[in-house]
């Protein structure tokens, strides 16, 4: 297995994993972009948001909804988030494993 997130997912990589249910992990990102940076992470290996199924899609809702839990449970749901999904090379997407980018705790800015 060479997904680092598949990896995590296993045990086989450390983590600071603060959520997992049957479909989900959720850990906090080693390279923090903001005071809370979590990735929300599909137990099932799906490369990108491109590439899920129509059978897949309620896992993107419980991605969804694990986000705004871990936001208020974080204490940054009632001043406001951020959730990012890169996909491929020009959407920035470094790990070939869909993740949800959920970000918060300072005033975000632009896209770029
Ligand atoms: P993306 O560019 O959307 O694919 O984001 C990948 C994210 O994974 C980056 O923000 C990295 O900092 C993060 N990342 C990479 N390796 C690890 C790791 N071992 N543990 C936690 N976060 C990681």
């Amino acid at each position: 297995m060479d997904c680092i997130f598949c990896r995590i997912i296993s045990g086989d990589i450390k983590s600071d994993i603060i959520y997992r249910d049957d479909l989900l992990v959720a850990f906090r990102d080693i390279n923090p972009k903001a005071p809370v940076h979590l990735l929300i992470v599909p137990r099932k290996h799906i490369a990108c948001l491109a590439d899920v199924e129509d059978d897949e899609l309620p896992i993107l809702g419980h991605l969804m909804a694990a986000a705004n839990r871990l936001a208020r449970e974080a204490g940054i749901a009632d001043k406001g988030y951020r959730l990012v999904v890169n996909c491929g090379p020009d959407g920035g997407q470094e790990v070939a494993h869909l993740h949800l980018h959920l970000l918060g705790g300072r005033q975000m800015r632009g896209l770029g």
